[in-house]
């Protein structure tokens, strides 16, 4: 069962009235992560991988004109990015 905060995913991002900024807060409705830093953490994995497989994928459009066959590997490891994105 999906918490209904976040959507599972363990993090929000927030307007922090303090410092007038955006920003990444743990969950506190389902604590599934330690504290807001373990949060913003994983959310930066996350980003990170994805601006790798992207830049990837633009290096093979560059190199091809268009998205070629089915490379399974690269299928599994977007909808796995796409997955811990959204927290499953
Ligand atoms: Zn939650």
């Amino acid at each position: 069962m999906d918490c209904e905060a976040c959507n599972g995913r363990g993090w929000l991002k927030a307007f922090n009235t303090e410092t007038k900024h955006t920003e990444i807060q743990r969950c506190d409705a389902c604590e599934k992560y330690v504290n807001d830093r373990e949060a913003v953490e994983t959310v930066v994995e996350i980003y990170e991988d994805m601006l790798c497989m992207l830049r990837a994928l633009r290096q093979d459009l560059e190199n091809n004109g268009e998205m070629f066959g089915t490379d399974q590997r690269r299928i599994e490891a977007m909808t796995d990015c796409i997955n811990r994105a959204k927290g499953e």
